[in-house]
């Protein structure tokens, strides 16, 4: 009958299934899209912080030229005579000394400002290089094994696949194409039995006339999951 080789081709390929499965779920796999995502992480960040220290080291440019401009503007005050000033002008010039001071000083603070602003800028840019390197490396040896476990499959999942497709000449292509169809959606087992009135795979039940076409047949597409019903 041919649900026994539709069977016996499902048995064989729950054996492919276990192995696809394996090689889907395996650890070093997830852990190397993981660390693939922190590089990433990683990467985005430090384009930040570089943007960031573009800005900062504008700001120090800024500071530095104004304080170079006060500055001389200070030093011209000191230069002049004051003998042969007026007393009018010397107060003037003593007021403008002093705001002068104070804008140096305020200058002054910012500087300490900015070099503590790029010091932790400094210390994150590198603690994101480090991660991204630490995320690098574990990529790198995750994806290494898991290769290896994709490679060492590679025989067997050849093997089984030889001879499914040996065994699927003997099946007829409508079966066939429906089970391979189902199995691509990673749907396992597709082939079930009628379970009471129910689908063996979804526990779905079966309307009335659906369960005389199954009796009928012998197969039936379950409305539900789609999986092939067979009767025992
Ligand atoms: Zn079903």
């Amino acid at each position: 009958m041919e649900i026994n080789k539709i069977l016996e081709y499902q048995t064989l390929d729950s054996e492919l299934f276990k192995l696809e499965k394996s090689l889907r779920e395996n650890a070093d796999k997830k852990t190397a899209s993981q660390m693939q995502n922190n590089a990433k992480i990683a990467q985005e960040r430090s384009y930040k912080l570089d943007e960031k220290a573009k800005e900062l080291q504008k700001e120090y440019y800024n500071a530095k030229n104004q304080y170079a401009i006060q500055k001389k503007k200070m030093d011209e005050i000191f230069a002049k005579d004051m003998d042969k000033l007026s007393k009018e002008e010397v107060d003037k010039l003593i007021k403008l000394q002093e705001k002068l001071s104070q804008n140096l000083s305020i200058l002054e603070r910012s500087f300490a400002k900015l070099a503590e602003n790029m010091n932790a800028l400094l210390s994150d840019f590198n603690k994101t290089k480090n991660a991204f390197q630490m995320a690098k490396e574990q990529f790198a040896l995750s994806k290494q094994k898991f290769d290896k476990a994709q490679n060492d499959a590679m025989p067997k999942k050849q093997e089984l696949a030889k001879k499914l497709s040996a065994l699927e000449k003997g099946i007829d292509n409508k079966i066939i194409e429906a089970y391979k169809k189902r199995r691509a959606e990673n749907i396992f087992p597709v082939v079930v039995s009628l379970a009471g009135n129910c689908c063996g795979g979804c526990r779905m039940e079966l309307s009335v006339a659906n369960l005389s076409k199954l009796k009928e047949e012998g197969i039936l597409t379950c409305e539900h999951c789609h999986r092939i019903i067979y009767l025992k």
